[in-house]
């Protein structure tokens, strides 16, 4: 699997590097420095967000797959500064549910999402060469494909960019448990990544998206918590993990897609 961080930090501030200087910016919260040391504790998600936006704005995005964190997100956003900017990996095969909301979210917000496709070549060549379901035969496999359809479009997604938000929890996976809400993204050249959720709990998600009436993936009344690629996700069993249905022939601890390492992974 490759990735890429082509054009990470760009020009501009210097905060995405590791080792950037703790800059405390005026009116917020603290430095950026404060908000990555593990004993901050956990603060309300708004008030993250907010200081992410002001912090890094406009080279800051959301990373989207259109589950109901990242809607939440999106309205949470949209409620502080209208220029919500987000990004999709359009990965050729998601459920025809999460094109139908990304196309609510895009008219109830009035925000443009940008799709980011695999490379055609390599997808001709995976499929041509490796069959249509290559991803059941082993953890390898299934990442090569996660690779080409995911990570390599999440590293031109993220060129130019000095940090991304996104809506992981801690009581998603075993593999999300140390969680914290600002974290540098060994897997991206340190650039910053923000977890205005880590702490919430699947009733908090839903509480915000009754309160503040959210579109969401219908699939989520279906049994399907957690939602990706329409041949690698299936409705969970009451009582069943929270991501039991993602790749649900693989053992909890290899269940990422490569998006996602944690510091200890990366270092
Ligand atoms: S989730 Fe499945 S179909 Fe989607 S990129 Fe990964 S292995 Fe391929």
């Amino acid at each position: 699997m490759t990735e890429t961080a082509e054009g990470k930090g760009g020009e501009g501030r210097s905060v995405g590097a590791p080792g950037g200087t703790a800059r405390r910016l005026p009116g917020e919260a603290g430095s950026l420095q404060e908000w990555l040391e593990a004993d901050r504790g956990d603060r309300p998600a708004e008030e993250v967000l907010g200081w992410a936006i002001q912090a890094f704005r406009p080279r800051i995005a959301l990373a989207s797959s259109f589950g109901v964190e990242d809607v939440v997100l999106i309205d949470m956003w949209s409620r502080r500064q209208g220029d919500v900017r987000v990004f999709s990996l359009d990965t050729g095969r998601l459920p025809e549910e999460t094109y139908e909301v990304m196309d609510r979210i895009r008219e109830r917000y009035g925000i443009a999402i940008a799709t980011y496709f695999p490379e055609t070549a390599a997808v001709e060549a995976l499929e041509r060469e490796r069959g249509f379901y290559s991803f059941r035969r082993s953890v390898e496999e299934r990442k090569h494909c996660c690779g080409i359809r995911k990570v390599v479009p999440l590293g031109r997604a993220l060129a130019g960019l000095d940090a991304w938000v996104t809506g992981l929890r801690r009581e998603q996976a075993e593999t999300r448990s140390a969680l914290t809400q600002v974290e540098r993204d060994p897997a991206h050249g340190g650039m910053i990544k923000v977890n205005p959720l880590a702490d919430w709990s699947t009733e908090q998600v839903w509480q915000y998206v009754r309160a503040h009436d959210v579109p969401y993936n219908r699939l989520h009344d279906r049994g399907y918590p957690s939602i990706g690629c329409a041949p690698c996700t299936r409705a969970i069993l009451p009582g069943e993990d929270l991501r039991a249905g993602r790749w649900w022939w693989e053992r909890p601890q290899t269940k990422e897609c490569g998006l996602h390492l944690t510091p200890r992974e990366g270092a």
